[in-house]
Protein backbone atom coordinates (compact mmCIF):
# COMPACT_ATOMS: atom_id res chain seq x y z
CA UNK A 1 0.00 0.00 0.00
CA UNK A 2 1.42 3.36 -1.19
CA UNK A 3 0.32 5.82 1.35
CA UNK A 4 1.64 8.45 3.43
CA UNK A 5 1.76 8.61 7.25
CA UNK A 6 -1.23 10.03 9.14
CA UNK A 7 -0.57 13.68 9.57
CA UNK A 8 -2.73 14.09 12.98
CA UNK A 9 -3.35 17.95 13.04
CA UNK A 10 -5.45 17.47 9.41
CA UNK A 11 -9.14 17.65 9.27
CA UNK A 12 -10.70 14.25 8.52
CA UNK A 13 -10.43 13.37 4.79
CA UNK A 14 -13.83 11.81 3.85
CA UNK A 15 -12.12 10.06 0.94
CA UNK A 16 -10.37 7.80 3.08
CA UNK A 17 -10.55 4.25 2.68
CA UNK A 18 -12.38 3.00 5.18
CA UNK A 19 -15.06 6.30 4.88
CA UNK A 20 -15.44 4.89 1.24
CA UNK A 21 -16.19 1.35 2.92
CA UNK A 22 -18.39 2.72 5.51
CA UNK A 23 -20.21 4.33 3.05
CA UNK A 24 -20.46 1.44 0.41
CA UNK A 25 -18.40 2.39 -1.94
CA UNK A 26 -15.64 0.07 -1.42
CA UNK A 27 -16.13 -3.50 -0.87
CA UNK A 28 -14.96 -5.18 2.25
CA UNK A 29 -15.59 -8.71 3.96
CA UNK A 30 -17.54 -7.78 6.77
CA UNK A 31 -17.49 -9.75 10.16
CA UNK A 32 -19.90 -7.60 12.14
CA UNK A 33 -21.78 -4.56 12.16
CA UNK A 34 -23.79 -2.52 14.09
CA UNK A 35 -25.11 0.97 15.17
CA UNK A 36 -21.45 2.62 16.20
CA UNK A 37 -19.20 0.22 14.73
CA UNK A 38 -17.93 -1.93 11.57
CA UNK A 39 -15.73 -5.12 11.74
CA UNK A 40 -13.95 -6.08 8.69
CA UNK A 41 -11.03 -8.40 7.69
CA UNK A 42 -7.77 -6.89 6.96
CA UNK A 43 -6.89 -6.82 2.82
CA UNK A 44 -3.11 -7.91 3.61
CA UNK A 45 -3.60 -9.84 6.84
CA UNK A 46 -0.54 -10.29 9.67
CA UNK A 47 -2.03 -13.07 11.62
CA UNK A 48 -4.38 -15.76 11.19
CA UNK A 49 -7.24 -13.57 12.28
CA UNK A 50 -7.15 -9.98 11.20
CA UNK A 51 -10.28 -8.26 11.48
CA UNK A 52 -10.33 -4.28 11.48
CA UNK A 53 -12.94 -2.87 13.99
CA UNK A 54 -14.01 1.00 12.80
CA UNK A 55 -16.36 3.85 14.74
CA UNK A 56 -18.70 5.28 11.80
CA UNK A 57 -18.09 8.45 13.05
CA UNK A 58 -15.67 10.61 11.50
CA UNK A 59 -12.55 10.68 13.57
CA UNK A 60 -9.13 10.37 12.47
CA UNK A 61 -7.40 9.19 15.80
CA UNK A 62 -8.05 7.68 18.84
CA UNK A 63 -7.10 11.13 20.36
CA UNK A 64 -9.59 12.69 17.86
CA UNK A 65 -12.38 10.20 18.75
CA UNK A 66 -11.35 10.09 22.76
CA UNK A 67 -12.00 14.14 22.77
CA UNK A 68 -14.83 14.57 20.14
CA UNK A 69 -16.95 11.31 20.38
CA UNK A 70 -20.47 11.47 22.73
CA UNK A 71 -20.41 8.92 25.60
CA UNK A 72 -22.86 6.83 23.67
CA UNK A 73 -20.08 6.28 20.69
CA UNK A 74 -17.26 5.66 22.64
CA UNK A 75 -19.69 3.04 24.80
CA UNK A 76 -20.93 1.47 21.52
CA UNK A 77 -16.94 1.67 19.76
CA UNK A 78 -15.70 -0.16 22.85
CA UNK A 79 -18.59 -2.94 23.15
CA UNK A 80 -18.26 -3.45 19.68
CA UNK A 81 -15.05 -3.78 19.64
CA UNK A 82 -14.88 -6.73 22.18
CA UNK A 83 -18.02 -8.25 21.03
CA UNK A 84 -16.14 -8.92 17.96
CA UNK A 85 -12.76 -10.50 19.69
CA UNK A 86 -15.66 -12.80 21.30
CA UNK A 87 -17.68 -13.38 18.34
CA UNK A 88 -14.00 -14.18 16.51
CA UNK A 89 -13.41 -16.79 19.44
CA UNK A 90 -10.65 -15.18 20.58
CA UNK A 91 -11.15 -14.51 24.07
CA UNK A 92 -9.76 -17.90 25.03
CA UNK A 93 -6.55 -18.03 23.19
CA UNK A 94 -5.94 -14.45 23.59
CA UNK A 95 -5.21 -11.64 20.89
CA UNK A 96 -3.74 -8.15 20.84
CA UNK A 97 -5.58 -5.28 20.01
CA UNK A 98 -3.39 -2.65 17.86
CA UNK A 99 -4.41 1.22 17.30
CA UNK A 100 -1.92 3.08 15.24
CA UNK A 101 -2.10 6.59 16.02
CA UNK A 102 0.13 9.52 14.42
CA UNK A 103 2.91 9.15 12.34
CA UNK A 104 5.69 7.12 14.63
CA UNK A 105 3.18 4.41 15.05
CA UNK A 106 3.56 4.06 11.15
CA UNK A 107 -0.64 4.86 10.70
CA UNK A 108 -1.84 5.02 7.33
CA UNK A 109 -5.44 5.01 7.05
CA UNK A 110 -6.80 8.54 8.38
CA UNK A 111 -9.92 6.78 10.28
CA UNK A 112 -9.35 5.56 13.47
CA UNK A 113 -9.76 1.51 13.68
CA UNK A 114 -8.16 -1.20 16.19
CA UNK A 115 -6.54 -4.08 14.78
CA UNK A 116 -7.88 -7.81 16.00
CA UNK A 117 -5.13 -10.11 15.74
CA UNK A 118 -5.26 -13.46 17.19
CA UNK A 119 -5.04 -17.01 16.30
CA UNK A 120 -1.58 -17.80 16.68
CA UNK A 121 1.07 -17.04 19.72
CA UNK A 122 1.75 -13.51 18.60
CA UNK A 123 5.51 -12.74 20.07
CA UNK A 124 6.61 -9.76 21.26
CA UNK A 125 4.37 -6.60 21.64
CA UNK A 126 6.82 -4.58 19.80
CA UNK A 127 9.61 -6.68 17.24
CA UNK A 128 12.94 -5.50 18.12
P1 LIG B 1 -2.67 1.29 9.81
O1 LIG B 1 -1.22 1.24 9.48
O2 LIG B 1 -2.93 0.97 11.26
O3 LIG B 1 -3.33 2.55 9.33
O4 LIG B 1 -3.31 0.07 9.04
C1 LIG B 1 -4.16 0.16 7.95
C2 LIG B 1 -4.59 -1.24 7.62
O5 LIG B 1 -5.63 -1.17 6.67
C3 LIG B 1 -3.50 -2.12 7.03
O6 LIG B 1 -3.34 -3.29 7.85
C4 LIG B 1 -4.05 -2.50 5.64
O7 LIG B 1 -3.75 -3.80 5.26
C5 LIG B 1 -5.54 -2.28 5.84
N1 LIG B 1 -6.29 -1.98 4.62
C6 LIG B 1 -6.01 -1.06 3.68
N2 LIG B 1 -6.95 -1.03 2.72
C7 LIG B 1 -7.86 -1.97 3.08
C8 LIG B 1 -9.07 -2.43 2.51
N3 LIG B 1 -9.54 -1.91 1.35
N4 LIG B 1 -9.75 -3.40 3.13
C9 LIG B 1 -9.28 -3.93 4.28
N5 LIG B 1 -8.15 -3.53 4.88
C10 LIG B 1 -7.44 -2.57 4.29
Amino acid sequence: MTMAPVDPSAPYDRDNIFAKILRGELPCTKVYEDEHALAFEDIHPQAPVHVLVVPKGEYVSWDDFSAKASADEIAGYMRAVGKVARELGLVESGYRMIANIGPDSGQLVPHLHVHLCGGTNLGRMIPA
